[in-house]
């Protein structure tokens, strides 16, 4: 049976011969614009490609880097999944999880902290992408419901960064339930008067979509980010119908009107603050609001947090 087997043995990779002499990690190809930038200049400009603004995705910590004017408090980092359902696919989940663990030095995908955006006090919750696709299981759904029961005892506006490709399978139903749980206390949040900002990276999909994603008084997304419930391939084959150019990117849901904004990175602290300065009635801290600014802004708390309107004349 000798004939179909391979004779010779096989030509040895070039990279064992010849190892490269660049340092790893100090240099970044932009996917889109194949410009080759320097990491650390990547870095200062909050990971945003300085010729063609393409977005990298952020890691939780650097998320909250870029909202808060300095140090914060994080809440339930201790918190961990049992792994309830002992669950195994291609590999046992407590093995994903452990992986996840010591590759991000979180116990889940989620920071949920308090500290203050631009003077005001907020209670943020940014979702890791690294941990398991950002995923939403038992831990992040609480880790959420608390950060929010703390925003609504602190009466502090809560802003939620979500970057997840839904609901965590390998915790079956009960991951879905944080959907459910997580809406509740956002009504909460709502009767008590408070607002919430959602922010929407790449990639915003599943169950995350399909929950408070979507339940923000204003739903503002990164430029470009992929956000939606299911796939598109998914989707052509149920509807059997060519998807349009852009589909499911934050450019074509604001024109839809699935999304109040789309903002660059390096504007998205401004405008979040803006936004929560006008929905809560905290004044201008720089400069003096003209008296007509005054009027119609009432003493905090203030603002039904179901508005809908515009949070400041900038805009995207
Ligand atoms: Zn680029």
């Amino acid at each position: 049976m000798a004939w179909f087997k391979k004779a010779r043995t096989r030509i040895a990779p070039a990279s064992k011969e010849k190892p490269s002499r660049v340092p790893e990690g100090l240099w970044v190809k932009c996917p889109d614009c194949s410009q080759i930038i320097y990491n650390k200049d990547l870095a200062t400009n909050l990971h945003v490609c300085p010729k063609c603004a393409h977005h990298f995705r952020l890691s939780a910590a650097d998320r909250l880097r870029t909202l808060f004017d300095g140090e914060w408090i994080e809440h339930d980092r201790d918190l961990a999944s049992t792994d309830p359902l002992n669950f195994t696919d291609t590999k046992p989940y407590k093995g994903r999880l452990k992986a996840s663990m010591a590759a991000t030095g979180l116990k889940d995908a989620i920071i949920s902290a308090s500290g203050v955006i631009d003077g005001i006090p907020t209670v943020v919750a940014a979702m890791e992408y690294e941990f398991i696709g950002g995923s939403m299981g038992v831990v992040v759904g609480e880790k959420i419901a608390r950060a929010i029961e703390r925003a609504i005892s602190a009466r502090q506006p809560v802003v939620i960064v979500c970057c997840s490709g839904g609901a965590r399978m390998m915790e079956g139903a009960l991951s879905l339930m944080q959907m459910a749980k997580v809406c509740g206390a956002l009504a909460r949040l709502d009767r008590a008067r408070l607002p919430y900002i959602a922010v929407l990276t790449d990639p915003t999909t599943g169950g995350v979509t399909a929950s408070f994603a979507m339940l923000g008084d204003l739903n503002i997304a990164e430029p470009k980010a992929l956000i939606g419930f299911a796939g598109p391939r998914v989707i052509e084959q149920t509807i059997r119908q060519t998807l349009p150019e852009g589909f499911q990117r934050s450019e074509f849901l604001l024109e839809k009107g699935m999304l109040d904004l789309v903002v660059d990175r390096r504007e998205m602290k401004a405008t979040i603050a803006n936004a929560l300065r006008f929905m809560t009635g905290v004044p201008l801290r720089s400069t003096a609001p003209p008296p007509a600014a005054v009027a119609a802004a009432p003493d905090p708390p203030v603002a039904a947090a179901s508005t809908r309107s515009e949070p400041a004349p900038q805009a995207s």
